[in-house]
């Protein structure tokens, strides 16, 4: 098998060039159909840039969601911190309303 890249003879396993790394090989990340030329899918029609840009896409979409999920776990852990400085607060102005009421 030839690189469409270098021109470097590879072997029939390889799936990618043994000298310039360019795939030689590609797998379709759908129906794992493998064939020599990239783009879309000989067997299941799928475009493979849209479909590695799919992944991505779910990936940042995971990613941001776990950050979500943390800042609002942050928050809650911010409101159990800071509830003795509010809670003391309040305490405070409990007894300064009640010293002003003598
Ligand atoms: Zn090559
Ligand atoms: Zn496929």
């Amino acid at each position: 098998m030839q690189c469409p890249k270098c021109k470097t003879e590879n072997p029939e396993t390889a799936t990618y060039c043994v000298r310039c790394h360019t795939p030689v090989k590609y797998t379709c990340p759908s129906c794992k159909h493998v064939q020599i030329q990239g783009g879309t899918c000989e067997k299941c029609g799928v475009d493979f840039a849209k479909y590695a840009a799919m992944l991505v896409f779910q990936a940042k979409d995971t990613a941001q969601a776990e950050r979500a999920k943390a800042q609002g776990r942050a928050a809650v852990i911010k409101q159990i911190l800071l509830l003795p400085i509010t809670g003391g607060l309040s305490l405070i102005k409990y007894f300064v309303g009640r010293s002003r009421d003598k």
